[in-house]
């Protein structure tokens, strides 16, 4: 999808999908996000199913 963006917070592990990177974490009060770089990052991030 073009100008999607993914951001995975350090703290909790919740990944973000979104064109920009969000404020913050929502789950955590102090997450910060760290980008995923881009669609190759987020498949490493995301290990297929078998
Ligand atoms: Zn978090």
């Amino acid at each position: 999808m073009p100008g999607l963006r993914f951001f995975a917070c350090e703290r909790c592990e919740t990944v973000y999908a979104a064109p920009e990177e969000p404020s913050g974490c929502d789950r955590c009060a102090d997450g910060r996000l760290a980008e995923l770089g881009d669609a190759d990052g987020a498949a490493a991030y995301f290990a297929p199913v078998d």
